[in-house]
């Protein structure tokens, strides 16, 4: 299974994933970008939300 995940060194916090998907994208207490545990992450969506991150730091992994 593939799972997005964000290179936070290069994340400009600008907010377009969580409003994307968030189910799975959320800024957490610390304020950064954290990815949801979930049971599967469809593959359309994350290259969706790759696509569209303008510092192009999501990517996934598999798992
Ligand atoms: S879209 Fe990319 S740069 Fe913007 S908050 Fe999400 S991970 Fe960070």
């Amino acid at each position: 299974m593939k799972k997005p995940f964000v290179d936070l060194s290069e994340c400009t916090l600008c907010g377009i994933c969580t409003e994307l998907w968030p189910k799975v994208f959320g800024m957490n207490d610390a304020g950064f970008v954290e990815i949801a545990d979930m049971e599967h992450y469809p593959e359309d969506r994350i290259r969706d939300v790759i696509k569209h991150c303008p510092a192009d730091c999501i990517h996934c992994e598999e798992i």
